[in-house]
């Protein structure tokens, strides 16, 4: 044949013939190898004893498979003083002995796996005309060499769950060079130490303020430098100030205070009215109204649980952790200061109020396709769902009256409301300068109402300058002043950092900071999910450390 020449195949093989079956495209070929030698002595024959046949899945064809089918031959060994007598010529370049596929197609293999670990691996692979299986995939992952990764001078670490609440490992992450360099099966002050000094070098250690990882760097890496993150210095010190917050909720005064100078008591006014309209569009049934009072109760459960739980001085992880809810929410919850109600479906139904003309006049004109309809109002800015619009459709189309439209004034945000305590921190930290006339006056008032919240604000705006400024210096004396304020929170706060003192004084002096190893947690996490469960740990370790 002429063309095979031109085929990709290697060079030390001489094509004979293409077999086009069912199982795929097979191709015949035969060793061309001149210079052979024993692998046991290396001395040169050229004496065949005989020949067999070896079978190697090649890279596939367009999707189609392919194997190769090399008639190779078996050798004598003519070196008297050698023990082998015969042997098996080696195809070098093109598999290694005893293997079932050519080096170029475990190569690709190698990359799928450890792209898409062994399940979707397997998946990606079958369609691109490999048939192989999971087990395979992983095995290949674990044969992998490891890249030998230089000892970092300046190191990130986190834990990462094995399983949320259960096991925990550690992550170690190369902050200079932007790399994961270790990751370890457990999250002790033993592991972290014993990697440490096995592994010399290491200036500077970023860490969260978990005991055990200080505990391990001072017996692994007496010389490092710790340092706090300083991302969970500020959020411990916000969980203080909201917590101070908590406390002095009812002596907070409604917002715009009333101008008047006498006011010393700022009453609350009554709630806003209920804007809830007769008549429903999607009433619920008794069920339903059950079912929602019952997952209001649950709800409200896991909120109360949440606010005890940060009173006791829990990390917002933790919580997220213990509660069984995301992160997210637990921030989102501990902000808004109270327990948030769901939006009712009145509430949510004054939503699409405003439209409701434009919605007739679109009906009477003969558009009654709501998704559509939807589209437009989108458009014009409408910001509630489109289930709300179908419910109003269906009311047009039945011909049973829609309730009254929600009445305009109740819409407009009713006069002197109370703040969340979000907001209030808000006010309580902004610089006077920035302030309106009405928030001015109502931080006097809340200052002078609450003493205690104008020192938890002037503690809380001390900290953050220095944290920003990184201003070390500042330390010792914010200390003192926070112990010393009669704060309860703010002194324990203190005492907390008084015991980290060395690392959270670094946080305020040195640039690094934990961030980029909380992105490395983040591509573990994924990775980890590929692996459904079968991701033993060595396996995880691997793809982890993979440079990305
Ligand atoms: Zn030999």
């Amino acid at each position: 044949m002429s063309a095979p020449a031109r085929l990709p195949i290697p060079r030390s093989l001489r094509v004979e013939t293409l077999l086009l079956e069912e199982a795929g495209l097979t191709i015949l070929a035969s060793s061309e190898a001149t210079d052979v030698r024993c692998p046991l002595c290396g001395d040169p024959t050229d004496r065949v004893h005989s020949r067999y046949v070896r079978t190697l899945a090649d890279l596939p064809w367009a999707g189609v498979p392919v194997r190769i089918r090399v008639r190779a031959r078996r050798f004598f060994c003519d070196n008297g003083a050698c023990p082998r007598t015969i042997f098996a010529e080696r195809l070098a370049a093109v598999a290694p002995a005893y293997a079932h596929r050519t080096d170029r197609q475990r190569d690709a293999l190698e990359a799928i796996a450890f792209v898409a670990g062994g399940e979707a691996g397997a998946r990606l692979a079958a369609s691109l005309g490999y048939p192989v299986s999971p087990d395979t995939l992983l095995r290949l992952i674990r044969c992998a060499p490891e890249e030998a990764a230089a000892v970092p001078t300046v190191l990130g670490v986190d834990d990462w769950a094995y399983r949320k609440g259960r096991r925990y490992g550690t992550i170690l992450v190369d902050l200079e060079r932007h790399r994961p360099i270790d990751l370890l099966p457990d999250r002790t002050a033993e592991a972290l130490a014993t990697w440490l000094a096995a592994h010399p070098g290491v200036r500077l250690v970023s860490r969260d303020r978990s005991g055990a990882y200080a505990e391990g760097i001072a017996a692994g890496a007496p010389a490092a430098v710790q340092v706090a993150d300083r991302w969970h210095l500020v959020d411990n010190l916000r969980a203080a100030a909201q917590q101070v917050l908590e406390r002095q909720r009812a002596r907070l005064p409604a917002f715009p205070v009333p101008a008047a100078p006498d006011a010393e008591a700022a009453v609350p006014p009554p709630a806003a009215p209920d804007r809830t309209p007769l008549g429903s569009y999607g009433r619920l049934s008794p069920r339903q109204e059950h079912a929602r009072q019952a997952a209001r109760t649950r709800r409200l459960g896991r909120y109360e649980r949440v606010v005890a739980l940060r009173a006791q001085g829990w990390t917002v992880r933790r919580i997220a952790r213990e509660v069984g809810i995301s992160e997210r929410t637990v921030n989102r919850w501990l902000a808004v200061g109270r327990f948030p109600e769901r939006k009712r479906r009145a509430e949510a139904r004054g939503l699409l109020d405003a439209h409701r003309p434009f919605l007739d006049r679109r009906w009477a004109e003969g558009c009654q396709n709501v998704a559509r309809l939807c589209r437009e109002l989108r458009d014009q800015g409408y910001a509630g769902s489109c289930a709300l619009v179908y419910g109003y459709a269906a009311c047009l189309r039945t011909g049973i009256p829609p309730p009254e439209a929600s009445p305009p004034e109740a819409a407009a945000a009713p006069v002197g409301q109370p703040l969340v305590p979000r907001e209030v921190v808000w006010l309580l930290l902004r610089p006077a300068a920035k302030l309106a006339e009405p928030e001015r006056l109502y931080v006097d008032h809340v200052r002078q109402a609450c003493p205690v919240l104008a020192t938890a604000a002037d503690l809380t705006r001390e900290f953050v300058a220095m944290v920003r400024g990184r201003q070390p210096e500042r330390l010792d004396p914010w200390l003192r002043a926070a112990s010393t304020s009669g704060v309860a929170e703010f002194q324990g706060l203190a005492a907390g950092l008084e015991r980290d003192k060395a690392a959270v004084a670094a946080a305020l002096a040195e640039r690094w900071s934990n961030g980029q190893t909380e992105g490395q947690v983040l591509r573990l996490k994924l990775i980890k999910r590929q692996g459904y469960g079968r991701a033993k740990f060595d396996l995880l370790r691997k793809r982890v450390l993979r440079a990305a």
